[in-house]
């Protein structure tokens, strides 16, 4: 099967008071109409990284939450591949797409500025999204220098 339809679900950030855990889709205020947020969860099939399950959330609407499902469900695999890989996926892809195209040379430089300079840059930036993109390569270490062509 190439995905499931997956399902809908209200979700919200109220925390039990005891255990300080989220109360998540069990919170009692849920039918509330205002209380929480839609999410949807389905598992899809992409190029290179094979079945995998999304959850994406903070719809307002139930029917909004469905709609993405449904745009996310009808994309071809290709498609999906631009909303579902992280850049550091896309890095290392690029890579093994370069290694048949650049001298070998060359090839070792992406490797070293990626592995050393873009990826933990990006890394930085997902646990400190607040971090803004030119902060995170600021305080990355420099990179190797790069080899220039005779
Ligand atoms: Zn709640």
């Amino acid at each position: 099967m190439a995905h499931t339809r997956g399902s809908l679900y209200k979700r919200c950030g109220c925390r039990d008071p005891l255990s300080t855990k989220r109360l998540g889709t069990g919170c009692p205020h849920l039918a509330e109409p205002e209380h929480g947020t839609w999410s949807f969860a389905c598992t899809v099939r992409s190029p290179f990284t094979g079945t995998r399950r999304v959850r994406r959330g903070g719809y307002v609407a139930y029917g909004a939450a469905k709609r993405a499902r449904n745009r996310l469900l009808a994309q071809n695999p290709d498609e999906r591949v631009g909303q579902l890989w992280t850049v550091e996926q896309w890095l290392r892809y690029w890579l093994l797409l370069s290694a048949t195209r650049v001298r070998p040379s060359t090839l070792r430089n992406y490797q070293a500025h990626v592995e050393s300079y873009l990826i933990p840059a990006c890394e930085q930036l997902a646990n400190d999204p607040a971090h803004s993109v030119r902060a995170a390569l600021n305080e990355t270490p420099a990179p190797p220098s790069i080899e220039t062509a005779t």
